[in-house]
């Protein structure tokens, strides 16, 4: 998988059959054989997308919308490399996002108990019916809080994380994994305010609230990345630390 990583890295690859064969090393790497029958390089209106119930991942290869997507971060030289290599990172967080879709199925099928657990399984029953089987309170849900959406949520920070980790095969110039540092801090950090966390909030917008003060936050030693990923409470002195991101990463 390292070759891999670092040829797609080295030449910007947009090839499918580079990409499927990454996902097929992820998706056996994670132990997900059971949760992915079929990979589809489409047009979408998102860049990626998994559907649990046929076990499908979808992917969006279009370079057009992954550029509307990358003007926000200020370039505007779509064809210097650092757009190029930029580029191939978003791609490689969709990539990873998705795959994290797919744990979360495999997550919601687990019996345990814990809070984790009923918070996967809880944002699970949701992802299941969307997009086409959700309420129209659900659908704006998506729409305007897409943040706040705790499978989201969690799936855009284990993916920024994730590919950190990669960093030990010198995928990343020291300007990339800036960028990558910056974005998981930003993420991680959004939805704790006023001594709330993202869990509340989302349990508080799905009306659920009774739901919230069921869970037992301490019921398992879980690790910093998956207390926030899926914004749990923490400690407001940890979201101050300096070197959060060095923490969140291995
Ligand atoms: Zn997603």
């Amino acid at each position: 998988m390292e070759d891999l990583l670092n040829y797609i890295m080295a030449i910007c690859s947009y090839e499918k059959t580079d990409y499927e064969k990454l996902i097929w090393l992820l998706v056996n790497d994670k132990e997900l054989d059971a949760y992915v029958q079929e990979i589809k390089f489409k047009k979408l209106g998102a860049l990626g997308m998994y559907i649990p119930n046929d076990k499908l991942l979808k992917f969006n290869m279009n370079k057009n919308i992954r550029r509307s997507y990358l003007s926000y971060y200020g370039i505007s030289d779509y064809y210097s490399i650092e757009y190029q290599r930029l580029a191939t990172i978003n791609l490689l967080l969709s990539v990873l996002h998705e795959l994290y879709h797919v744990e979360q199925a495999k997550m919601a099928d687990d019996s345990s108990d814990d809070s984790l657990h009923k918070v996967v399984r809880e944002g699970m029953e949701l992802g299941r019916r969307s997009p086409k089987k959700l309420k129209l309170s659900e659908r704006m849900l998506y729409r305007f809080h897409y943040h706040k959406v705790l499978t989201e949520r969690s799936a855009e920070i284990i993916s920024t994380a994730e590919l950190l980790e990669y960093r030990l095969y010198g995928l990343f110039t020291p300007a990339e994994l800036r960028y990558l540092k910056d974005q998981l801090i930003g993420l991680v950090n959004r939805g704790y305010k006023n001594g709330t966390c993202p869990c509340e909030k989302y349990y508080s917008l799905r009306n659920k609230k009774d739901e919230y003060n069921k869970l037992d936050f301490n019921d398992k030693d879980y690790d910093l990345l998956t207390r926030l990923a899926w914004g749990f409470p923490v400690d407001d002195k940890i979201l101050k630390d300096d070197n959060l991101a060095l923490k969140l990463v291995k």
